[in-house]
């Protein structure tokens, strides 16, 4: 059946930690996918909500907060993923919190204004700001005038949230679905699981490891946060018989240490304790294998 999208684009967030990015996404998306909690720094994972509208699909994404000092590899790694997602989307979020508005970040503004796509600044957590002080937040985030477009929102309450997508919508390219409609919110569950799994599998390995493997999810049971347990396996191929001793570790090591980090990513996702396995196989050649990759997702 063809597609009635016919628009489809991806809209990055960036921001400080705690300035309401996933909150945020999930008011813009109207779905509960990526995590929210109070702790900075808890969105380590590049999260995508997929959002299908009539005809424009928007492919939000939360990243991690941006840190301002680069003072340890980790820190560098995380702020060059947000520099090299920010380059290939097509619309910026930049979102800062509105009730402290001298926090926020002058390095990430540098980095965007870079950027050629169009950016919005959305000023967040109106809620927490007296009405007779929003001309001073506006006054303090007056180095941001120059961006495109300015919100001022509360995502937590949802105001001012439905002129913001609206905003985006217009701003989302004609393109051919980059994902298939039949994605919907609640259906994309093995696609979050193995981009967690990924994304570890990323911080954990070097060199060609992250870039030679894929992740399949096998079997996910039980996941509702109702339930006391969700149970879920995983299979990593990787296309080069070298490259599964590494994997493993010495005596398994790696791979254990793998299945504890992803578990505890996972267990934080979907909000409930969680089994994971991990098992790990040769496929030489998956790249090429339209079938496989299709039958396991990766080409939805
Ligand atoms: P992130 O680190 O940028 O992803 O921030 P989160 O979305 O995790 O939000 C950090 C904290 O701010 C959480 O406690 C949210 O509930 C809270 N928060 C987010 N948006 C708003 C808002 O519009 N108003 C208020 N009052 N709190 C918010
Ligand atoms: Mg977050």
């Amino acid at each position: 059946m063809e597609s009635r999208i016919n628009k489809s684009g991806f809209v990055n967030i960036v921001g400080l930690p705690n300035s309401g990015k996933s909150t945020l996404v999930n008011a813009l998306s109207e779905h509960k996918l990526s995590i929210v909690s109070p702790k900075p720094q808890t969105t380590r994972a590049r999260i995508f909500s997929i959002c299908n509208l009539p005809q424009t699909q928007v492919i939000y994404s939360d990243l991690p907060g941006w840190i301002e000092q680069e003072n340890y590899p980790m820190q560098k790694m995380m702020n060059d993923k947000i520099r090299e997602s920010q380059a290939d989307a097509d619309v910026l979020l930049m979102v800062v919190d509105g009730s402290r508005p001298k926090e926020s970040s002058f390095t990430l503004t540098e980095e965007c204004r870079k950027l050629t796509i169009p950016k919005i600044l959305v000023i967040n957590k109106k809620d927490k700001i007296p009405v007779s002080k929003i001309d001073q937040v506006k006054n303090d985030l007056e180095f941001y005038n120059d961006l495109d477009y300015s919100f001022l929102v509360s995502a937590l309450t949802g105001e001012g949230i439905s002129d913001l997508r609206q905003q985006i919508l217009e701003l989302i390219p004609v393109h051919e679905p980059y994902f298939s409609d039949d994605v919907a919110s609640d259906k994309p569950i093995k696609f979050f699981l193995s981009e967690l799994i990924r994304e570890q599998i990323y911080y954990l390995f070097e060199d060609e490891i992250p870039f030679s493997t894929f992740v399949e999810i096998t079997k996910c049971k039980g996941v509702d946060d109702q339930l006391p347990m969700a149970s879920i396996e995983a299979t990593i191929y990787t296309n080069k018989q070298s490259q599964i001793p590494i994997l493993l570790g010495k005596n398994g090591s790696k791979i254990k240490e793998l299945g504890i980090k992803s578990r505890i990513e996972i267990e934080q996702f979907l909000q409930q304790k969680a089994y994971l396995g991990l098992s790990i196989k040769l496929r030489k050649d998956w790249r090429n294998d339209i079938n496989f990759l299709e039958k396991s997702g990766v080409l939805r």
